[in-house]
């Protein structure tokens, strides 16, 4: 018998017709002989909806209350999943993260799991029923309920499936699966068999919002292979598992786009050692990331800084940094926020030359100009004008011949 975590999202929930298809499809596993623990999140746009309700009453919301408020959203979709399963005859129980209990920091809106208590899920699975658990959400050690950021449910479920020292993990969405890049914005997007955690772990990172970045980080250090697939068909998906079962390694294996950034740049900085901390250490006070940076080399003893920082954050950013340009002398802050960060991604470039050049050539045959860049072992990332998003990320799969399983490049055995 084996033990089988599955994740539904929005989408896969978006209606009682459908919590009501996915109990069928559940109890079908069920009667293979398989326990099932079925994780959900809530009904696609019901936590943009809460999230407009909440900023409608106040502009930076309580995070505790807003926790309050977002976790009902998951609620719902597990209470009307368990009636659909007793409807159809068999017998499940929903249980909330206090419940359960998944236990979480205090940090309010996006809190980490720190335990997972099985005792009530197992003697639940050992009573023959299918055990439905609220995605997204957890309590503290004070009983306060928290939220793990959006997208989370994918990280419960991965939690879930390494405290139940789960059989598999399934990731069940509105596509087949973990594709060469977004297939609603590139028609020629192929899915891909098998990828490792650290191309899956660049690829979420980068914008591949398929799966939840903390969710693989958690199967990969849990050792949980993933399965994403669709919840619309009974086709095999995706499998996120290490790289030394991965017989074959692409040069590039996907690319991927993230609209939530913006670009601050701080004109006519003194070019000497101490500025850069006094630049950055009042952001990072302010709890904002920055992600990519440049400083030019100047011949003035001025220069330009330039960096980004999520779309979110932008406004608190320039606050800050005006003030900061002010007291360091700086001449003018800048900020753009119609910019998109495109990236390709593959564990072959670390043996590979030339490959930066090869996407830096292909943008500029589309006359996109490149505003920034940055390299990792196993990414190239460049900041373009966002409204060249789809042109960019379209070239770059068509440039590698991503619709077609390219040539396995990595000789050593
Ligand atoms: P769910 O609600 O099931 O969690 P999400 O909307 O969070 O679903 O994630 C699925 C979406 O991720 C797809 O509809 C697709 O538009 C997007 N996506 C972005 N990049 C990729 C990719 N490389 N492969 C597959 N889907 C991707
Ligand atoms: N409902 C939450 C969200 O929309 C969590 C999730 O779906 O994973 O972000
Ligand atoms: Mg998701």
């Amino acid at each position: 018998m084996a033990l089988i975590v599955q994740k539904f999202g929005g989408t896969s929930v978006g209606s009682t017709e459908k919590i009501k298809a996915v109990a069928r499809r559940v109890l079908g596993y069920q009667q293979q002989g398989n326990q099932m623990v079925i994780v959900l999140s809530a009904m696609s746009g019901e936590t943009d909806r809460l999230t407009d309700f909440a900023q409608d009453i106040q502009k930076i919301p309580n995070r505790r209350e807003m926790d309050m408020l977002l976790s009902t959203g998951e609620q719902v979709t597990i209470a009307l999943f368990a009636m659909a399963v007793k409807e159809a005859g068999s017998d499940a129980v929903s249980l909330l993260g206090d419940q359960v209990a998944i236990r979480t920091d205090d940090m309010h809106t996006k809190a980490r799991i720190k335990s997972i208590d099985t005792a009530e899920i197992k003697k639940n699975l050992d009573a023959g029923k299918i055990v439905t658990i609220a995605g997204f959400q957890g309590v503290t050690e004070k009983g306060d309920i928290t939220t793990l950021g959006r997208g989370g449910s994918d990280t419960t479920a991965v939690a879930l499936a390494a405290a139940l020292k789960a059989d598999a993990c399934e990731i069940f969405t509105d596509v087949e699966g973990v594709y060469t890049t977004d297939p609603n914005i590139c028609v020629k997007a192929r899915k891909i068999d098998c990828i490792s955690y650290d191309e899956m772990l660049e690829l979420a990172s980068l914008g591949a919002k398929v799966l939840d970045i903390r969710s693989v980080g958690l199967a990969k250090r849990y050792r949980v292979p993933l399965h994403v697939r669709s919840t619309f068909t009974e086709n095999e998906g995706t499998w996120v598992i290490e790289e030394d079962k991965i017989m074959e390694s692409m040069l590039v294996s996907g690319v991927t786009y993230n609209k939530n950034e913006a670009r601050i740049t701080i004109k006519h900085v003194p070019d000497q050692p101490g500025i850069a901390a006094k630049i950055f250490l009042p952001i990072s006070d302010a709890g904002i990331l920055v992600d990519m940076i440049i400083q030019n080399t100047s011949d003035s003893h001025l220069t330009d800084m330039t960096f980004t920082v999520m779309r979110s954050d932008y406004a608190r950013a320039m606050e800050i940094l005006k003030n900061v340009a002010r007291e360091i002398g700086a001449k003018s802050v800048h900020g753009d926020q119609d910019i998109a960060k495109i990236s390709i991604v593959g564990v072959g470039m670390r043996n590979h030359s030339g490959i930066a050049s090869t996407m830096f050539q292909i943008l500029a045959n589309e006359g996109i100009n490149m505003e920034m860049v940055s390299t990792s072992e196993i990414k190239v990332s460049c900041v373009v004008a966002e409204k060249y998003t789809e042109l960019a990320v379209r070239a770059l799969h068509d440039a590698f011949v991503l619709d077609k399983e390219n040539m396995p490049i990595e000789e050593e055995f």
